[in-house]
C-alpha cells in the first residue's frame, strides 16, 4: 500500500484533541445557522464563521486549501458543494448547504449541514426541498450508525444508499446520490485514506460488507450530497463550485465522527450524535 494511502488510526488522546477541532466547527456552523436568512450574502456567511474561528483560536482548514479563497464552502440552489463565498444574496426559500472545517492543534474537524430558508410571506417551504434537506441528514446518520455497527467500511455507503433509496420525494420522484464526491478519513490533514463512499461500490462488484474493516481509532468524515434530479454534475469556471447538471436542487451534510473501543463519538455535533444515532439504536460513547 503507498504511503500516502495509509490509514491513520488515532489514540484516545487524539480524538480528545480531535473533539477540539469539532467543537469548533460545530460552534461555527451553529453561528451560520443562526444567522442565515433572505438579504444576506454568502460571504456575510463566511465572515460569522470566520469570526467564531478566530474568537476559538482555531484555522480554517479550507482557507488555503489548493488555492480555496474562504473559511467555508457555502453552496445554493443547484449548487451541490465547494461554492465559494460572495456576493450572492440569499433569497426566501433557498436551500442553502455549508460546510465548514477548523484545525485545533494540529487537528481537523469537518461538518456541513444544509436548510431551506424561510418562504417569503412566512408561507411553507416547498416541499420538496424541506424533505430533500431532511433525508440528507437522515441519511448522513445512517451512515454514521453504520460505521459503529458495521464490519466494513463498504456498509457505510450501502446505509447511505439505502436510506437515499428508502425516501423518494413527496412527488413521487427518487432522491439520487451524487457519486463523484466523497466522504473522506481525517485527522492530521482534512482529506486522508479511505475514500467513504455515498453508495455501495458496484464498479469493482462489490457491495454490503466490502472495503476496510472498520476498527478502533478510525475517523471519518461521512457526507453524502443529494439531488432531487438528475446526480450528473459539472463545476463552474470558477475551478471549484459543483453544480447538478441539470439544475435541480441539491443537499449536503456531513459529520467527523470518531470510532473507539468503546463507541462512536461524533466529534462535530455538540451532543456527541447522542440524539441522532440514539433514535437510530447506538449508544455513543465520549472519552470527555
Ligand atoms: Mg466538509
Ligand atoms: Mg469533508
Amino acid at each position: 500500500m503507498r504511503r500516502r494511502d495509509r490509514v491513520e488510526l488515532k489514540t484516545p488522546e487524539q480524538v480528545v484533541a480531535m473533539r477540539r477541532a469539532g467543537l469548533v466547527v460545530a460552534d461555527a456552523l451553529a453561528a451560520v445557522r443562526a444567522a442565515a436568512r433572505p438579504g444576506l450574502t454568502t460571504a456575510d456567511l463566511d465572515a460569522v464563521a470566520g469570526e467564531v474561528m478566530a474568537a476559538a483560536g482555531a484555522t480554517p482548514s479550507f482557507l488555503g486549501y489548493h488555492g480555496f479563497p474562504a473559511v467555508l464552502c457555502v453552496s445554493v440552489n443547484e449548487q451541490v458543494v465547494h461554492g465559494i463565498p460572495g456576493p450572492l444574496a440569499l433569497r426566501p426559500g433557498d436551500v442553502l448547504s455549508v460546510d465548514c472545517g477548523a484545525i485545533v492543534d494540529g487537528w481537523h474537524g469537518d461538518a456541513a449541514f444544509s436548510l431551506v430558508l424561510p418562504a417569503e410571506d412566512g408561507a411553507a417551504p416547498d416541499a420538496g426541498d424541506a424533505h430533500l434537506v431532511a433525508a440528507t441528514e437522515a441519511a448522513m446518520w445512517a451512515g454514521l450508525a453504520a460505521v459503529a455497527v458495521g464490519e466494513r467500511l463498504g456498509d457505510v455507503g450501502a446505509a447511505v444508499e439505502d436510506a437515499v433509496d428508502a425516501s423518494p420525494g413527496p412527488d413521487g420522484h427518487p432522491l439520487e446520490v451524487v457519486e463523484g464526491y466523497t466522504g473522506h478519513g481525517i485527522g492530521t490533514q482534512m482529506h486522508q485514506a479511505p475514500e467513504v463512499l455515498n453508495h455501495r461500490t458496484r464498479s469493482r462488484g462489490l457491495g454490503t460488507g466490502a472495503g476496510m474493516r472498520l476498527r478502533p481509532g478510525l475517523c471519518l468524515a461521512v457526507e453524502p450530497m443529494v439531488v432531487r434530479g438528475d446526480a450528473e454534475t459539472d463545476v463552474l469556471d470558477d475551478d471549484w463550485t459543483v453544480v447538478t447538471r441539470d439544475g435541480s436542487r441539491a443537499a449536503h451534510w456531513e459529520h467527523t465522527v470518531a470510532l473507539t473501543e468503546r463507541g462512536p463519538w461524533v466529534l462535530t455535533a455538540h451532543d456527541g450524535g447522542e440524539a441522532a444515532l440514539g433514535a437510530l439504536g447506538v449508544a455513543v460513547a465520549p472519552l470527555a
